[in-house]
């Protein structure tokens, strides 16, 4: 999975070029940079990929989902529609915009259920942020379509999910606007990375002033320049772009990697009858970064992942238990502990979050178990994996 597993002279060699000029800013010093421009170019190679008109790199996916907040005008007591089963920095994007997050149940896929989504709906909701979780896609379409019916703002956090698509079109191009990051253990790695993507040049205007203390970028003189709105920094620089760049280029050879290693272990396990694959809408566009099963049941799903630890298969996660991607540990949410007083708490009626009850999700997530795939295995290092998963799993 982390692109930090192929560091090679490719990254050496794009910082090096920045380095040579000392412009680590990715605006102006036109004649100084000579030429270099790497978050542009990132930018640009992005775009392309994913079939979106615009990218803007930032300085991290947290930094990216504020962005595509902000440019859609999702702000004070808005509700916005997450899955339970994410990174904190989801939900916190959402706080931190004044907005509500209200949770909606998951499904097979392990993301947003379409179902789940609109019996979530209230008068306040304004968006919904799907999670492509684990590598691989959320019904999109379907999703996308309620969003339309019900002029819902769509945006995707394909934080996890750079190389993945659904019927051919990349995840992160469905939303209003989508959501990649880069930071150190992603599929591509900046180090500290984000970006976001979109089809709609008003949206792109507005996030590409918000992320950059409201500044236009219109003219030379960079003191001159106009505020549209009121922003903030959320810049990403050149070395860290200049890392993502060569890690972005090798997208189609990590996809391919995962790809195989994948194929190998879901046929090297196919005959493992206690467990049932995650449901993948489209198998196709899976990036392929995780292998993720079901148990029958949560004690069988606990016993499996100790005696996989036990076999010496590493790498597998248990997310039911997780602090980071499971709403039933974010302690500090339910007691609503911000740095300071939260937006939501000047609300009428703040949800509950002590007694949200998800009981389909966490049916799901306590079956649930997710293997990380590497890119550094061998064959060889596959094919033992595979006999000792299958050691537990078919018993
Ligand atoms: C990593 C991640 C983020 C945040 O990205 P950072 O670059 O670490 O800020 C957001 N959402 C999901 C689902 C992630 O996995």
């Amino acid at each position: 999975m982390p692109g930090f597993e192929i560091f090679g002279d490719e990254e050496r060699r794009e910082v090096q070029d920045v380095l040579e000029t000392g412009i680590l800013f990715r605006y102006g010093f036109d004649a100084a940079r000579k030429g270099r421009w790497k978050a542009r170019t990132f930018e640009r190679e992005l775009a392309r990929r994913t079939g979106a008109a615009r990218a803007l790199l930032c300085s991290s996916g947290t930094a990216a989902l504020s962005i595509a907040l902000a440019a859609c005008g999702v702000g004070a007591g808005d509700e916005v529609i997450l899955p339970p089963f994410t990174f904190v920095a989801t939900m916190e994007a959402v706080v931190h915009a004044g907005a509500v997050p209200v949770f909606a149940d998951i499904d097979e896929t392990l993301c947003l259920d379409p179902a789940g989504l609109e019996a979530a709906i209230t008068p306040r909701t304004r968006a919904v942020i799907p999670v492509h979780m684990c590598g691989a896609m959320a019904r999109i379409d379907e999703i996308r379509s309620l969003c339309d019916r019900r002029s819902l703002v769509l945006i995707e956090d394909a934080c996890q999910a750079v190389g993945g698509s659904y019927r051919g079109k990349a995840l992160g191009a469905f939303g209003h606007m989508g959501c990649f990051s880069f930071d150190s253990v992603k599929t591509v790695t900046c180090g500290e990375g984000g970006a976001v993507i979109t089809d709609d040049e008003a949206l792109y205007a507005r996030a590409d002033a918000y992320a950059d203390h409201g500044h236009d970028h219109v003219g030379a003189d960079r003191g001159a320049e106009g505020h549209s709105i009121l922003g903030t920094n959320h810049r990403i620089s050149e070395l860290n772009a200049a890392v993502g760049l060569a890690q972005f280029r090798k997208l189609d050879r990590i996809l391919e990697i995962q790809r195989a290693a994948k194929k190998a272990l879901k046929t090297g396990l196919s005959d493992c009858a206690r467990i049932r694959f995650r449901e993948l809408p489209d198998p196709e566009g899976d990036s392929a970064t995780f292998l993720s099963f079901f148990l029958p049941d949560e004690e069988s799903a606990r016993k499996s992942v100790k005696d996989l630890s036990e076999a010496g298969v590493d790498g597998c996660f248990y997310w039911y238990d997780n602090n980071w991607h499971y709403l039933r540990r974010w302690d500090h949410l339910k007691q609503m502990r911000g740095a300071a007083r939260l937006p939501m708490e000047l609300i009428s009626n703040p949800p509950d979050y002590q007694n949200i009850r998800l009981k389909r999700s966490d049916d799901i997530m306590s079956r649930a178990v997710s293997m990380l795939i590497k890119l550094s295995w061998s064959d060889r290092d596959i094919a033992e994996r595979i006999e000792r998963m299958r050691t537990v799993l078919k018993g």
